[in-house]
């Protein structure tokens, strides 16, 4: 009895709700009584909490369900395995038709192909939302704006099942979505408290933004390091959706932006004027137009960047379609006070639900227009490559296979047309080997991302940067690269297949293991955890082994058969099948006397320790570099790191460790007992991994004893409009460019690398000058080290003067600092050995 009341109860007040929550969200709208409405399904009000990710599932599968207009998809998992998913939704004979739809779609992207009758053609609306966890409005607008359009009665909501195919991505981040959703729901007062110094308001470090491994998924559409990016730019690729809408929030005391952005200084140089000069203000005069009904106050072209290759709503712009961010002011829970009095959660959701539809009703309104920019997109790309006098870029690195495999790969993700060289090629400085580099041509659909991989970029309309202003992929990768005019293409390359190599049999005084692979370091660190006994070459020597004579650089590994705790047999297997699995050359020596070079025995062979890694983090530590750091252990390398919070570091022995990692950050939190702990560890023989201001804080702790370049400070003018002090100041950061560095290639953190020269990344104003010491500074900076990205003269004067790494060394131990980002974005292949040389032969480096 009690439970129908309740439940008859229950009944009353959905539809209370449902009445007010539809006039509030879509007044005058009617809708089919079929649906469910998002709070008739989830039994509160959208906007009373924040909806979990699997909830927001449930209530698509419940449309997919009901509804012969919807598809629900699974495109891939997240690393915690939610899943990645995408709703479908168009009138009954574009669902017969989807596929035949998709196609044709593909094949107005393709310029090699007829084109299409676009009149034919129902516009593709992909809906993006919810990439930033703790963004969460968009999310809830994506379950609202789904029920608009499978349910909605309106002539507009007809229209949109019509003329389009919407493809909607309730969340691009599921992971940090629900890590934000629990802190706000679990915090949440009642009644709420808008008061913005609750901790409702105030997230834990590191905060719901990012993904499980602390990325922002809106940086990753072009290095895609995640799963969460891979499977959505695979997808991407299956559609080339005319419209890519991407919702962001921002402060509280903010309105709301759309573009147009900032003209030139925020837009990415491959991108056609017709996208910024013609397009953007169309669709612009929809979003105005919805929002000045509602009367919420917005903005237009200031502040947001616009360039960067991977934003969810920049990587359209150079794929034919139209990319769109969106910002709404926030409400940081689910009420929070601001200049114009409190912000709900409502409020903010209903501003992107306006936008939603907004997007689609210029989508439909535009649709042919947007169909014929797609192919002209594509045709002039392949014209413009054609004219472009590089006609064709070489890669290839001689002696890194997997490294050559990763970056092939990343292209071929691309969809970028690739093919083997023909011929030994020489530009320049490099030489380009048959068999080990590649040829990709401009005059393909996909120049505009050739471009994005291979150029650098160095003037800008515009001094400040949002971001990275530099992003030349190729350069990431570490590759060797030139333009090469008169390059042979040779086989389409389709897939990279690992190779192979043959395990020498027989019987062996020892084993040697090349460095220079870039999944060399995952090999070492499985043979330590089998428990076999790994030694480290520091000189160079030549050997006789199964294949005759053959040269070995310093840091050649070598697995003595002596001095082993394990029995040979298994020694043997176990070394067989982890060099298998990481597609790693094992050469065989039957003695310790080597042709030329240092002996097997030498003084300079030692032994290489397992690393056993510690990391703090918590609040005042850059989570976006401990988060790279860790995703490279786990993801590359296969080794556990702990990460111990800065409050907890009193209860850490030191001792049980022998690398102690510290990203950008500062370090004040801790006690000076645990400050005095950490200089008696050092001194002891322990080594630390210091990234950029991490390093400025062992200064002042006097653990290391570096200097800053000091040059003579331009005189500044006395004073300046107010206006110009964004301007003026921004000028001053080193947002993210590349840069040319040199490599002492005897020194132990050099390692693997073949060639002096080496492109860098920094993001740092930090300038420190090289080591008084004149063996430990191994990498510096060329005379003219500038690629890619903007500097000022000035701070291009000082970077010139300082080191990129150099080592402290303190009693027994050591600091190692790095003062680039050599894991930048988990893009930067080509520096990522630098790092994990510091842990495997942080003891070797003095
Ligand atoms: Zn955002």
């Amino acid at each position: 009895m009690k439970k129908i009341y309740l439940s008859i109860l229950s009944l009353f007040l959905t539809a209370q709700f449902a009445f007010s929550q539809t006039e509030y969200y879509f007044p005058g709208e009617k809708f089919d009584p079929e649906i469910p409405s998002p709070e008739e399904f989830l039994g509160y009000p959208i906007g009373d909490w924040h909806t979990r990710y699997d909830l927001i599932v449930k209530y698509y599968e419940k449309l997919d369900e009901l509804s012969d207009l919807v598809k629900l998809e699974t495109i891939g998992y997240t690393h915690e395995h939610r899943p990645k998913v995408i709703l479908t939704i168009a009138n009954e004979s574009n669902m017969a038709n989807l596929e035949a739809i998709r196609q044709t779609q593909v094949q107005l992207a393709d310029p090699t192909q007829p084109k299409p009758n676009v009149s034919q053609m129902p516009s593709i609306v992909h809906l993006g939302y919810g990439v930033h966890g703790n963004e969460p409005s968009s999310a809830e607008a994506a379950l609202l704006t789904a029920y608009w359009i499978v349910a909605g009665q309106s002539e507009l909501a007809q229209r949109v099942r019509e003329e389009s195919v919407v493809l909607i991505d309730p969340t691009l981040n599921p992971d940090g979505r629900d890590r934000h959703s629990l802190w706000a729901n679990s915090n949440k007062g009642f009644p709420p408290v808008a008061d913005p110094l609750d901790r409702e308001h105030n997230e834990a470090w590191p905060g719901g933004r990012t993904n499980h491994y602390w990325y922002d998924l809106n940086r990753d559409w072009l290095p895609l390091a995640h799963p969460e990016s891979q499977t959505k730019v695979q997808w991407y690729h299956q559609w080339y959706p005319n419209v890519t809408t991407d919702f962001h929030e921002m402060g509280t005391n903010s309105t709301y932006f759309f573009e147009p952005t900032k003209p030139y200084g925020s837009e990415n140089p491959v991108v056609p004027r017709k996208n910024y000069d013609e397009i953007n203000p169309i669709f612009a005069n929809y979003f105005a137009k919805y929002m000045d009904e509602i009367g919420s106050l917005y903005w237009t072209k200031e502040v947001f960047d616009n360039s960067y290759p991977g934003y969810g709503s920049t990587y359209p712009d150079i794929h034919g379609g139209l990319g769109l961010v969106f910002e709404t002011a926030s409400s940081r829970g689910h009420l929070q006070a601001s200049q114009r009095g409190d912000i709900s959660f409502a409020f903010t959701i209903r501003n992107h639900v306006v936008n939603s539809l907004a997007t689609l009703e210029a989508a439909i309104d535009n649709r042919e227009y947007m169909h014929d920019y797609l192919r002209e997109f594509f045709e002039t790309a392949v014209a413009e490559g054609r004219k472009d006098p590089a006609k064709n870029y070489v890669f290839g690195d001689e002696y890194d296979e997997s490294r050559n495999r990763l970056f092939v790969q990343f292209l071929l993700d691309h969809q970028i047309d690739v093919y083997e060289n023909n011929a030994d090629l020489r530009v320049g400085n490099n030489t380009f080997k048959k068999g080990k580099s590649w040829v990709v041509p401009t005059a393909q659909p996909q120049y505009r991302m050739v471009r994005t991989m291979f150029e650098y970029v160095k003037e800008f309309a515009d001094s400040v940067f949002y971001d990275a202003s530099a992003w030349t992929m190729a350069a990431a990768y570490g590759m060797p690269f030139a333009a090469a005019p008169s390059a042979q293409s040779g086989v389409e390359v389709k897939e990279v297949a690992k190779p192979v190599f043959e395990f020498p049999e027989g019987k062996a005084y020892a084993y040697l293991i090349d460095w220079s692979d870039y999944f060399a370091p995952k090999a070492l660190y499985e043979l330590q955890k089998a428990g076999i006994h790994v030694e480290v070459v520091n000189r160079p020597f030549q050997s006789q082994t199964q294949e005759g004579a053959v040269d070995f650089a310093a840091g050649t590994i070598m697995i003595p058969m002596g001095f082993q705790k394990i029995k040979d047999t298994e020694l043997i297997d176990q070394l067989k099948n982890i060099a298998n699995k990481n597609q790693q050359k094992v050469y065989k020596v039957e003695t310790g006397l080597n042709l030329s070079g240092i002996d097997l025995g030498s003084n300079s062979v030692g032994a290489v320790q397992q690393p056993k890694v510690i990391m703090l983090v918590g609040p005042g530590v850059s989570s976006y570099e401990a988060g790279e750091i860790w995703h490279l252990l786990d993801s590359k390398v296969g080794m556990p790191i702990t990460k111990v919070n800065t409050d907890d570091f009193g209860r850490v022995n030191l001792f049980d460790y022998n690398t102690l990692i510290l990203a950008s950050g500062n370090y004040n939190s801790l006690s000076n007992s645990a400050v005095e702990h950490l200089k008696d560890w050092i001194q002891r023989g322990g080594t630390v991994v210091s990234l950029k201001s991490a390093s400025l804080w062992l200064n002042r702790q006097g653990i290391t004893n570096e200097s800053a370049v000091e040059l003579e400070e331009k005189a500044e003018p006395e004073s300046l409009p107010f206006a110009s002090s964004r301007d003026f100041e921004g000028a001053k950061a080193v947002g993210g460019s590349i840069y040319m560095a040199e490599l002492d290639l005897t020194h132990p953190i050099a390692y693997g690398y073949q060639m002096k020269n080496i492109p860098v990344y920094r993001n740092s104003n930090i300038f420190i000058q090289p080591s008084k010491n004149k063996y430990l500074t191994p990498i510096r900076y060329t005379e003219n080290p500038h690629l890619g990205g903007y500097i000022s003269d000035q701070n291009l004067e000082k970077l010139k003067q300082s080191a990129s790494v150099l080592i402290s060394p303190s009693g027994r131990g050591r600091v190692v600092h790095f003062f680039d980002n050599p894991n930048f974005r988990g893009a930067w292949f080509g520096t990522n050995k630098l790092f994990l040389n510091a842990i495997f032969f942080g003891n070797q480096m003095d």
